[in-house]
């Protein structure tokens, strides 16, 4: 379904949602930077700079508990977090390379084990993307199969027409009773175009090709030379839409306390430190191959996708300069034959 929504409905729209007691997330001021985070009113929102990190924490936050626990002698009580006190929830305003890490991010939350809280939040959340009118030097979508107004994740995706307002298009069965449910605030297409949309200026990876030579070259010399800048700060983790390491920690006394998860990062240098003392991935450029490995190879074997939307975050926030797109552009120009 399409229609058409006025920037001064789109903010009356949030705050009626706001008014039912929704929760509404959307990009906003949070200190120096920009966030996804609860909105308190419309004018909240901002839509001209992408959030410092991605959507994935209004489904997998930095920090949850999963349960509680408390001893009186020898009796242990457990009382669990339930996720179906997780509200109805909407976002808006986001940007096609994070919703489109979402459905990514589905099938290992789903796969043997199911995340319950990271599945009630999905439930419960429709996400209205919103397509991209500029790109800069560290955005590259169109290079991994995406584009600055793809749907891929989104339930209704707004885009941005000339004169104002933007057209709104239904991607899911969310999206459409969305639409119905507020039909008050869209209207019928009038014929306006959209603006042009961004042009990310890279050519897109072979990626079929980059997996070819990753399949073959566990060990080799090209890992070194990519990774040994890098400090294992673990940024680009933080702010990646698709990773999703974590670790789960009991916080607390003997006497009571929480049973926590936290976010973690294979960049880490304990990240895969035995209880022996032995670590697998004693040095960088094996922390930092193991990144690379899981992005373009191991999430393809099992999933057949691949856990990269080209966002440029981490290109844009690494401390020491290394560029992801550059790191592919080097894996694909290697002679891919076997060793
Ligand atoms: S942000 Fe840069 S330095 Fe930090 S872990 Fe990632 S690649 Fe390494
Ligand atoms: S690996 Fe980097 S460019 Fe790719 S989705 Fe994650 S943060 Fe964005």
């Amino acid at each position: 379904m399409q229609k058409q929504i006025t920037e001064a409905n789109l903010r009356l729209l949030i705050d009626s949602l706001i008014l039912k007691r929704q929760r509404v997330i959307g990009p906003r001021q949070s200190g120096s930077m920009v966030l996804y985070e609860p909105l308190s009113s419309a004018s909240d929102l901002v839509l001209t700079e992408q959030p410092r990190r991605s959507v994935k924490e209004a489904f997998f936050p930095v920090c949850e508990d999963l349960l509680e626990y408390s001893k009186q002698g020898q009796q242990v009580e457990l009382a669990d977090i339930e996720p179906d006190r997780f509200p109805e929830t909407v976002i808006f305003g986001v940007r096609p390379c994070d919703a489109a890490a979402v459905p990514v991010l589905d099938s290992v939350f789903s796969w043997d084990y199911k995340d319950h809280f990271y599945l009630k939040r999905r439930e419960k959340t429709t996400i209205i993307g919103l397509a991209c009118n500029t790109a800069d030097d560290s955005c590259f979508c169109t290079a991994v199969g995406l584009s600055p107004d793809n749907p891929k994740g989104t339930d209704l995706m707004l885009t941005p027409l000339t004169g104002g307002g933007c057209l709104a298009e239904s991607h899911s069965e969310k999206g459409e009773a969305f639409l119905i449910t507020w039909k008050d605030r869209f209207s019928e297409l009038d014929g306006t175009k959209p603006l042009p949309l961004a042009q990310p200026a890279a050519t897109p990876f072979d990626l079929k090709k980059i997996k070819n030579w990753l399949d073959n070259h566990f060990e080799d010399p090209v890992w070194d030379s990519i990774a040994v800048r890098c400090v294992g700060c673990g940024a680009c983790a933080f702010v990646c839409p698709a990773c999703h390491c974590f670790d789960i920690i009991d916080e607390g006394s003997e006497k009571a306390g929480k049973r926590r998860k936290f976010w973690d990062a294979c960049g880490f240098s304990k990240f895969t430190n035995h209880a022996s003392g032995h670590n697998p991935r004693n040095l960088q450029p094996k922390r930092y191959r193991n990144r690379i490995m899981h992005k373009f190879k191991y999430y393809d074997d099992k999933f057949g996708q691949t856990l990269c939307t080209g966002c440029g975050r981490c290109i844009r926030i690494c401390p020491v300069g290394i560029d992801i797109a550059g790191v592919l552009e080097e894996i694909e120009q290697q002679d891919d034959s076997v060793k």
